[in-house]
């Protein structure tokens, strides 16, 4: 193994120590999850020397043959995957795949509507520490106060008063469906560029057991990692083969150098894996581990923000038990149960902190958790946040799961 042949003992060492950390805990972050041997083996493969600036057959260098063929899978699958007739499988990170979406529609200074950071909406979505939000006139939307689901009247009127060049749909930590076919038709009201940034609920979609946004929206962005279950990445997707083209511009020269081959090669077999039918199921225990956990949160006293889920995540509201984000962090932290805090709609805690706490299921699914099992997860997160030391059982409970 390259573990016995290795002489930087010190990188190794910590490998280890994380795969143990990943072993023994209860991962419960939304956005992480356990990827297959076969991803890890494409992404620390060869393909990790070679540059490959371009395209597949419009490449600057030598010797692409190879990588443009791993290349080209990895667009005809994702192309499959979700119906798309164009992708770029180039972008580093769901980050970066948004910030080409953006230099390839926007000007700077234009108008863009996205979801409020503290309603459930990503960085990338115009906060203002991020360049979305020191670029372009970013308006936010809210959800409504009572229901806390996103108010479709509510984004019409905004984009009625402030006519964005781009609206987006997406979120990082919103527990229901997005209605992809009504944010088309107030785009279309307004002359506006509807963009799906479906990093979170990628898998989901893949799957079938949430709506896909490509018929709806113009393009469509994504992180690879996340309920996907790919390599850490990006993907761009389009049914416009002229938005394709600027994109594929804006991505490679225009921000880019060279693709990261070994990644694509990761992001190929993650798509292999979603088409297969054994993912559909997976996706679908997702959700109905998301609703079981919700239900065994309320089931205790607490309040799931929204009042359930739709998705793989759920929000909890923990200012009730007189706990913050970080405070509850550091409880669960401490007998390894691993979750992120998260604000709340019209949060009442600093942002710094957050009123609660985010929790999702895709990680613990790959292990094979069901159901059930949710009643023992939100069993021992109540009585870590009540201060109890769960440590133990965590690590006995975790261990009876595999990890791939
Ligand atoms: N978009 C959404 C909705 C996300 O939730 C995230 C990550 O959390 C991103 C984009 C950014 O992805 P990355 O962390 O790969 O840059």
């Amino acid at each position: 193994t390259v573990q016995a042949a290795v002489r930087d003992t010190a990188v190794f060492d910590l490998i280890a120590q994380e795969e143990g950390r990943q072993r023994v805990g209860l991962e419960l972050i939304a956005s992480e999850n356990f990827t297959s041997a076969e991803v890890r083996a494409a992404q620390g493969s060869v393909l990790t020397n070679k540059y490959a600036e371009g395209y597949p057959g419009k490449r600057w260098y030598g010797g692409c043959e190879v990588v443009d063929e791993v290349e080209r899978l990895a667009i005809e699958r994702v192309k499959e995957l979700f119906g798309a007739e164009w992708a770029n499988v180039q972008p580093h990170s769901g980050s970066s795949a948004n910030l080409a979406v953006y230099n390839a529609l926007l000007e700077p200074g234009d108008t863009v509507l996205g979801m409020d950071l503290s309603h459930g909406g990503h960085l990338t979505h115009g906060s203002p520490v991020n360049f979305s939000g020191l670029r372009y006139q970013i308006v936010g939307y809210k959800v409504n106060p009572e229901t806390e689901l996103i108010d479709m009247e509510e984004v019409r009127r905004l984009a009625h008063e402030h006519r964005p060049k781009m609206i987006i749909a997406g979120a990082s930590a919103y527990s229901r469906r997005l209605d992809f076919a009504a944010f088309r038709e107030i785009a279309d009201e307004v002359g506006a560029l509807l963009f799906a940034d479906i990093a979170h609920i990628a898998g989901l979609i893949a799957a079938g057991v949430h709506p896909n946004a490509l018929p709806h929206a113009h393009v469509v962005a994504s992180t690879t990692h996340k309920t996907l279950r790919g390599p850490r990445g990006g993907v761009i997707l389009s049914n416009d083969p002229e938005i394709g083209a600027k994109i594929d511009r804006a991505v490679f020269p225009g921000y880019q150098g060279g693709p990261l081959e070994h990644v694509i090669a990761a992001k190929a077999v993650a798509f292999w894996e979603a088409l297969q039918p054994e993912f559909k199921e997976y996706a679908a225990q997702i959700i109905k581990n998301a609703q079981a956990l919700a239900k065994a949160f309320q089931d205790r006293g607490y309040r799931v923000v929204s009042g359930g889920t739709d998705n793989h995540l759920l929000v909890l509201d923990l200012r009730p038990q007189g706990l913050n984000g970080t405070k509850a962090t550091k409880r669960l932290d401490a007998n390894d149960i691993t979750i992120s805090k998260s604000t709340l709609p019209y949060d009442t805690e600093k942002i710094l902190h957050g009123g609660g706490i985010r929790i999702g299921t895709p990680a613990v699914t790959t292990r094979g958790m069901k159901e059930g099992d949710m009643q023992t997860v939100a069993d021992l997160i109540d009585r870590a946040l009540k201060g109890e030391d769960v440590k133990t059982e965590v690590h006995a409970f975790a261990g009876g799961f595999p990890i791939p």
